[in-house]
């Protein structure tokens, strides 16, 4: 229920930027109501959709995200697909401010022939598949081969090599789903080459990501050293964690290994491999003309240096089998609802810190603002920061708080006339229970429900 608080704000969105923005909202100020709108039924966005089942720790953030839920001054409405179910207008009506934190839900393409071949995958619906997002639960992606080859070498690139070079029996404790657990446990992959379009100082990868395809089980690195030529000079005048990083590299593509590593990397049967200035030309079908059986790459060289420096073809051309492609080239944010200005250039919402450009009360954070780059705790401040900005506005009298807002009370009854059926916190809380009675029956921390009926069902039980 809606607590006597006379500022509302809403936030759309209840991925790390909503609740983060809700958090300092809440805490700053004492006359505020905090309304979350997610689409799921179920919170936490890329924290449950997107973080890699074995990274368990990152997942920590829900708690403080449930506090802020419980939060009296809070409320959470799941199952509210804003820009459909209720329109952007509507919401600037019945509150003072609305926060759009939406994230980034769609991809970026490659732009090049055969994208669409069965066998090739944006990462997104990948990572979707195996965290148990409902609209890719059908992905059913085809690992009857032997090697796959991923496009991108940031995060996302390296945790979707681990999960597909993975241990089953370290999957198998984590909260990945059942479906997906089973197929990678019939898996024909054993070769994972990770493809970037610039050189080994390039790399968008950090540390921990890198340092886990070390140190995976039963696998062993599949480096061309003479992609490295120069790299060990250029330590010297290279940042900090990019030293770390590319030292790390280094020792495992050109350093002769220990007895010890020499002899794991020789019982291994599994491989994963960086490959360096490769851009994609096209992806080749096999005979059926349907599946893909290869990729074509254009072999590129470096102009300039460091951060800044781009790739530029060299007019060499060089294919590699595979029968897997999973392009993890970026996620984008996309516009909801055409009253709301849209950069469609960046794919973000035109702001200045937070403020959306031309619409006073309208504000915007995580994802959906700075484009999606960066780890929780940069979306985290981005959004502490957005909330600020909100903060700063209804105390200095730049957004009339004078004039009573409905809030929720009028927004309820729009979505009841459109058969709209919110999704409570304590609703998803009977979602969170079941999930995990689920997950215990199997030994897994929880069996996510991947159905968005059978997740109503359950909360309405
Ligand atoms: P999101 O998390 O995407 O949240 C957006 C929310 O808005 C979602 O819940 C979505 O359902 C909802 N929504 C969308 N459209 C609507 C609509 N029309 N109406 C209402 N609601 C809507 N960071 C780390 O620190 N550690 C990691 O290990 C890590 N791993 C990652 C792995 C992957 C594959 C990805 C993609 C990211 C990872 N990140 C990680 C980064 C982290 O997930 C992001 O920084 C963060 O989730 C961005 O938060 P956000 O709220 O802007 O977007």
């Amino acid at each position: 229920a809606s607590s006597a608080a006379h500022q509302k704000v809403c936030v759309v969105g209840g991925g790390p930027a909503g609740f983060y923005t809700a958090q300092h909202l809440l805490k700053a100020c004492q006359d505020v109501q905090v309304d979350i709108y997610e689409r799921l039924p179920v919170p936490f966005g890329l924290v449950r959709f997107g973080v890699a089942p074995d990274h368990p720790e990152v997942k920590n953030v829900i708690s403080t995200f449930t506090q802020t839920a419980r939060h009296a001054r809070c409320c959470y409405y799941g199952n509210v697909n804003v820009g459909t179910d209720v329109s952007v207008e509507e919401l600037r009506e019945a509150y003072h401010a609305v926060v759009l934190s939406y994230g980034a839900e769609g991809n970026r393409s490659m732009g090049v022939p055969g994208e669409d071949l069965e066998g090739v995958y944006p990462a997104k619906d990948f990572v979707g598949w195996y965290n148990g997002l409902p609209s890719n639960r059908e992905l059913n992606p085809g690992l009857d081969c032997e090697t796959a080859v991923i496009l991108g070498q940031g995060n996302v690139a390296l945790d979707v090599a681990r999960i597909l070079l993975a241990p089953i029996d370290e999957l198998k404790k984590t909260d990945i789903t059942q479906r997906s657990l089973d197929a990678l446990a019939q898996s024909q992959v054993r070769r994972v080459l990770i493809v970037g379009r610039r050189g080994p100082l390039q790399i968008a990868g950090t540390i921990k990501e890198l340092r886990e395809m070390v140190n995976l089980p039963d696998t062993k690195p599949e480096m061309i050293a003479s992609e490295f030529e120069g790299v060990a000079e250029a330590l010297k005048v290279i940042p900090r964690p990019r030293k770390r990083l590319t030292e790390l590299m280094l020792k495992t593509a050109v350093d002769p290994p220990a007895e010890k590593e020499r002899q794991r990397r020789q019982a291994a049967a599994r491989s994963w491999g960086l490959r360096f200035l490769r851009s994609p030309l096209e992806v080749l079908a096999g005979p059926d003309g349907a599946r893909v059986a290869g990729i074509r790459l254009a072999v590129n060289r470096l102009e300039g240096t460091g951060d800044g420096s781009v790739a530029v073809p060299t007019g060499e051309v060089e294919t590699l089998d595979c029968g897997l492609v999973i392009t993890s080239i970026g996620y984008k944010s996309l516009p909801i609802d055409p009253a709301v200005p849209f950069d469609p250039r960046k794919a973000i919402v035109p702001n200045s810190l937070g403020r959306v450009q031309q619409a006073a009360g309208l504000y915007c954070s995580g994802w959906l603002k700075t484009g999606p780059i960066g780890v929780i705790a940069t979306t985290m401040n981005n959004s502490f920061d957005t909330a600020h900005s909100v903060v700063e506005d209804l105390t200095s009298g730049c957004l009339d708080v004078t004039s009573a807002k409905p809030g929720s009370t009028g927004i309820g009854p729009l979505l009841d006339k459109r058969g709209v059926k919110p999704v409570s916190f304590s609703d998803w809380e009977k979602i969170n229970q079941e999930e995990r009675r689920r997950g215990a029956a199997q030994g897994k921390p929880r069996e996510k429900l991947l159905d968005v009926e059978e997740m109503l069902k359950t909360a309405r039980t």
